[in-house]
């Protein structure tokens, strides 16, 4: 029936019928359960509104096969049990009126019925105040059983089999690894929001994140992040509340703490985990002309205000709220974010930090390792565009490989100057060599010679329950780019051997942000993008003084390249001048 929506209308005349109960409940339910993570989101707020201090999550297979999550709360009365699953059923409002002043995650009483209707549910429960407990089980929204049990104090919901009777939504989820790592991410967030609460999370019988439940926010930033990110976070007290109405508290990370995407940023609104860009865009305005491009803060904050200052009821799953003073909220944000910034020792706010290399005392010689032995494959084009009446120093027309150039010297240590055949060449020395590794990568992987380093002594590397999920999956590729890791403990592994080109580099980074951009889409785009990401950690910076040597070995290199006027994230890698812009420009000519 859903198939046929698509197709196409002409074909066959569908008279307008009203849709019968499943497929009408199927396709509501669809607005709160996407993916199996939503399930877990909606469970644990259950638990969370019921007062619970221990919440277990428990997933198998992607969540398809299995949720489970059990929680010592107040438990669901007997007489309720049913109820609890008819649609629009909820403890939690009673008139219009109370929307004003939600203080609860639930209150449309959707999940539980929305649940049902695509998966098969257990329910244990044992509420305050009963003799006893009760275990119903549900299937496509049917009572199938129920029968009295033993348990203490709480409930515990198990899902099996989401989404077998909805294949086209089955179709549109993403790989295990990447559901998993959507349901880490889904309990951490929780964790970080409720440090008093004992979270644990088991996905495939791994125990993959334990919180302690002792209120501190630093506990859960080290069960979520690890030890190494929590020692370094900034705590933000709250003092710097404006108004009294809007408190702003949780931790930021200080400028040389950053994440190649936005995945660390974390926003809570009355302990609500929500996502909003404009709260990620006036987090990292704070961060104005502290970080390098391309990077992001972590950041864990937490905004309390009035009940009646949001409106949490602007989509079903509640990931977003809407403020009635947005401006205010923002503002707040900033300022709290920033003087916990400005704070800082100046020092240590403006340059980007190079850790030491763990494991490894070795500095690589020169700008670049497993360089191309010749360069004799470079062609030279001398291009000689036709005089273009645009302005000059504009970008030229992108060609694709480069004339022998002549070193003149660098600028702004960053620059490299050099002389062609026709004018000046500036080259962007860290975009140029991320060009030049890129396709010595490329070339070495497929060609099964990538150079390896093996570590005197095995690193370890801390990471965080969504990319442990992904490193599980995606261990042998990482080997394929020259990275030897082994499990050495909960969330911990042991680095033997990284590639080459990243001895001396800060090569945990590099791998916490292949972790990061891993899961999603295809191999190939993977490969490509790890090449990408090997190729800008393993670049020599911008900043760095190079030798006229260096200077003229980088160049080779990059004549030596198929696509020379670009990095390979399309920035360009030369700016030429012509001659006859020069001449231009200092009135030679006529
Ligand atoms: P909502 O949370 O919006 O009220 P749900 O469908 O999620 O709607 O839950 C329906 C009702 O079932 C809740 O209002 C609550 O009374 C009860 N309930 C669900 N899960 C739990 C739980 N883990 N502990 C106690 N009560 C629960
Ligand atoms: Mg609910």
């Amino acid at each position: 029936m859903l198939d046929r929506i698509h197709g196409n209308v002409y074909d066959h005349h569908m008279p307008i019928m009203v849709l019968d109960q499943t497929v009408a409940s199927q396709i509501a339910a669809g607005e709160v359960v996407e993916r199996p993570a939503s399930v877990v989101k909606e469970l644990v707020e259950n638990s969370l509104d019921a007062g619970s201090t221990r919440i277990e999550v428990e997933t198998r297979g992607g969540g398809i096969e299995l949720i489970r999550v059990g929680d010592d709360g107040s438990g669901i009365g007997r007489n309720e049990l049913i109820l609890a699953f008819d649609r629009y059923a909820t403890s939690k409002l009673s008139d219009i009126d109370d929307l004003q002043s939600i203080a609860t995650f639930g209150f449309r009483g959707e999940a539980l019925p929305s649940i049902t209707v695509v998966a098969r549910v257990d329910v244990v429960t044992f509420a305050v105040g009963e003799t006893g407990g009760e275990a119903l089980t549900l299937d496509q929204g049917q009572v199938i059983e129920r029968r009295p049990v033993a348990r203490s104090q709480g409930t515990t919901v198990t899902v099996r089999g989401l989404f077998r009777t909805v294949p086209a939504r089955l179709k549109f989820l993403k790989s295990t690894a990447t559901e998993n790592s959507h349901i880490a991410r889904v309990v951490s967030q929780y964790a970080l929001a409720f440090p008093e609460v004992s979270f644990s999370l088991t996905i495939d019988g791994r125990k993959v994140a334990t919180t302690p439940g002792g209120r501190r926010l630093i506990d859960g930033v080290v069960a979520v992040y690890g030890a190494d990110i929590a020692a370094r976070m900034l705590v933000l007290d709250g003092a710097e509340a404006t108004g009294g109405e809007i408190t702003v508290t949780g931790m930021v990370s200080p400028p040389e703490l950053t994440r190649a995407n936005r995945d660390y940023l974390n926003f809570f609104v009355n302990r609500r985990a929500i996502g909003s860009r404009l709260l990620a865009w006036s987090v990292e305005q704070a961060y104005h002309g502290m970080l390098m491009t391309g990077r992001h803060p972590v950041a864990i904050i937490d905004i309390t205000l009035p009940p009646s200052e949001i409106d949490v009821n602007v989509h079903p799953t509640k990931a977003e709220v809407k403020f009635r003073n947005e401006r205010a909220v923002f503002a707040a944000v900033q300022k709290a974010v920033r003087s916990r910034l400005t704070d800082l020792p100046p020092a240590t706010n403006w340059q980007p930090r190079v850790l030491p290399i763990p494991g490894s005392s070795e500095r690589r010689a020169g700008y670049a390792l497993g360089r191309r032995a010749a360069s004799s494959l470079a062609v030279p084009l001398w291009p000689t565009p036709p005089p273009s009446k645009t302005a000059a120093a504009t970008p030229q027309e992108p060609l694709v490989s480069l004339p022998a150039l002549r070193v003149i010297g660098q600028t702004a240590a960053s620059y490299i100057v050099a002389e062609g055949p026709d004018g000046v060449y500036l080259i962007d020395q860290h975009a140029a060599h991320e060009r030049i590794l890129f396709e010595q990568i490329s070339q070495q992987r497929a060609e099964r010679k990538l150079e390896v380093q093996g570590l005197l002594k095995p690193a370890s590397l801390e990471v965080t329950p969504a990319q442990d999920e992904i490193l599980k999956t995606d261990h042998a590729r990482l080997a394929e780019f020259g990275f030897t890791i082994e499990p050495f403990g909960e969330r911990n592994y042991l680095v033997r051997a990284i590639p080459a080109l990243l001895v001396g580099e800060n090569w945990c980074e590099t791998l916490w942000e292949l972790l990061d951009s891993g899961g999603s889409g295809s191999a190939a785009d993977w490969t490509e993008r790890a090449t990408i990401i090997l190729a800008c950690h393993g670049a020599v910076r911008a900043g760095k003084a190079l030798s006229d040597d260096e200077m003229r070995q980088l160049i080779r290199d990059l004549e030596s390249t198929e696509l020379a006027r670009t990095c390979p994230h399309g920035r360009p890698t030369v700016l030429h001048i012509s001659s006859w812009q020069l001449e231009r420009e200092f009135r030679r000519l006529p």
